[in-house]
């Protein structure tokens, strides 16, 4: 510790970003004597819609050292092997992207290059038959990866289905154990130190004032502290993602849960089926310009495989980002930093990235320019390469309408054109930096949407192709061995995290 250490943190709002942090930094920060202290307000509530994630949140559940199976229950978890997409590439059609990886490399040539080789040549089939999660997924089957070396069984990639409000909960009440302090009250007015513009305080409806030295701003789209106070800027990508408008119900649990969400295209967006253990949670993401709230509506409604449990919700969203989610001494997190339509379930991990940044950049009072620098361009970065991959979902479909066909006249951003470029020459696929989707998505979703590169990656000819094809069918069938031993999702489920007591399964 220092005279320029950070000794309180306050954190605004009590969503999943709220206190993803407060637990985070309680567990991360436990033996810096920082206080942390919390504000929320149970009258403005929170958005409340969020239910699919994507494999790091089982990291961020794990370094938190939670009990897998005990969130589970108590989030009324399933698990999630990938996205499957219907009617997207065009109606009737059907292609999944799922998590983990596929086949496995010869020698120096990977496996993509000699899929994609017999692929070509007509000798290969679909990719997903070569993905264990995929191939699980289509079979309803679940399990966690076992110590079986050098089969698909070693390297089963999950992530769940939850109700983030009990989410939200679970970590408050592991956050409070940890000494983080909540107060409930609605934060009405926001002091700014004269000589910086810092933030010193909020003061709550009741009058109460808290001092901070460093802000986290976790109050949802509105961003109290870091627009309404700062007025950071608000970079609108509508143009990228027209997608503006949402509809989210509940409907009632309907049989054994599949281990993957269900994306449908519709009309003008799409539709979301995602099972939990007590209920289905289904929404309709659509664009106003090309579609009314009622036909939404009707749509959602008439496409439900269960009873609605209630009324949908309407919600409203400018897609886009903070111009700087960090500024002074203010980081903004989840909605309040920006947002992205749901279709690939990154808001959370885009949450989980802000806050492993911030501990990784965390600064003391002296608010160093150059790691608030550096924090906000990994931010704007990575958020980047999610807005491509979400884009890419939309530029190559061959559905017909108003809606889509206003979607494949957007123009690219330079980053998807190049790697579009790249992949349709000799289906390479790079990487960069901390870019958050695997090789693996970037193909799956690629190759879904009939994006055939022209040509092949050359060093696939260096291999024998008897002998390729000999392994191809070897991994398919070690695939298809391996899912008919696994159990079903609700079996493993059943065994392993279920809400229902043992005694009643
Ligand atoms: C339609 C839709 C579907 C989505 N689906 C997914 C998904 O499948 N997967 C995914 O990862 N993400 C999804 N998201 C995003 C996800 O909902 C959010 O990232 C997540 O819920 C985090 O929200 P938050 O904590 O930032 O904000 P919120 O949940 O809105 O919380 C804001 C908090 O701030 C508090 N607050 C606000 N003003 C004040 C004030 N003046 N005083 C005190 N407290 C205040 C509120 O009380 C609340 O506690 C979806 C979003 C939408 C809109």
């Amino acid at each position: 510790m220092t005279e320029k250490s950070i000794r309180s943190v306050v954190i605004v709002g009590g969503g999943p970003a709220g206190w993803m942090a407060a637990a985070s930094l309680a567990r991360f920060l436990e033996n810096m004597n920082i206080r942390i202290r919390l504000v929320e307000s149970e009258q403005i509530g929170t958005v409340g819609v969020c239910e699919a994630t994507i494999p790091p949140i089982m990291d961020f559940i794990r370094v938190l050292g939670i009990d897998e199976n005990e969130i589970i229950r108590e989030i009324k978890a399933t698990f999630k092997l990938g996205i499957a997409y219907r009617d997207w590439t065009r109606p009737g059609d059907y292609f999944f992207h799922p998590f983990g990886p596929t086949g496995f490399g010869m020698g120096p040539v990977s496996f993509n290059a000699y899929w994609l080789k017999m692929f070509l040549e007509g000798k290969a089939a679909r990719l997903e038959e070569y993905s264990m999660q995929a191939v699980a997924a289509e079979q309803g089957r679940f399990m966690r990866p076992v110590h079986a070396p050098s089969t698909p069984l070693n390297k089963i990639t999950y992530a769940l289905h939850f109700d983030a409000s009990l989410f939200a909960r679970y970590l408050r009440k592991f956050a409070q154990a940890r000494g983080v302090v909540r107060t409930e009250g609605k934060v009405q007015h926001v002091a700014l130190r004269p000589e910086d513009g810092f933030i010193e305080s909020v003061t709550l409806e009741n009058g109460e004032t808290i001092e901070g030295d460093l802000f986290i701003d976790c109050s949802g789209f509105r961003g109290l502290l870091i627009e309404e106070t700062l007025k950071t800027g608000y970079e609108d990508l509508t143009h990228w993602l027209p997608c503006d408008r949402a509809l989210a119900v509940p409907s009632e649990h309907a049989g054994p849960p599949p281990s993957y969400t269900l994306v449908t295209a519709r009309e003008a967006g799409w539709q979301w089926r995602i099972p939990l253990q007590h209920r289905v949670g289904n929404g309709h993401v659509y664009c106003s310009g090309f579609m009314s709230d009622d036909k939404a509506r009707e749509i959602l409604l008439a496409n439900l495989e269960s009873k609605p449990l209630n009324d949908p919700l309407p919600l409203r969203f400018t897609t886009g980002r903070r111009k700087k989610a960090w500024n002074k001494n203010c980081v903004a997190l989840g909605l309040a930093s920006g947002f992205l339509e749901p279709l690939e379930s990154t808001s959370i991990h885009l949450i989980h990235r802000g806050i492993a940044m911030l501990l990784k950049f965390f600064p003391d009072r002296n608010f160093e320019k150059a790691d608030i620098d550096r924090y906000n361009k990994i931010f704007e970065f990575e958020f980047g390469r999610v807005r491509d991959f979400l884009l890419l979902h939309y530029t190559h479909t061959e559905r017909e309408g108003p809606f889509w066909e206003h979607c494949r006249n957007i123009q690219l951003t330079d980053g998807l054109q190049e790697k579009i470029e790249l992949f349709r020459s000799h289906g390479r696929i790079l990487r960069e930096d901390t870019e958050l989707f695997p090789v693996q998505s970037w193909l799956f979703v690629m190759i879904g949407q009939n994006i055939v590169p022209h040509g092949y990656d050359p060093l696939a000819d260096s291999l024998d192709p008897q002998k390729i094809k000999a392994n191809l069918d070897d991994i398919r069938a070690v695939i298809r061995k391996c899912a008919a031993a696994m159990p079903s999702h609700q079996e493993f489920i059943d065994k392993n995290c279920s809400i229902t007591p043992p005694s009643l399964v």
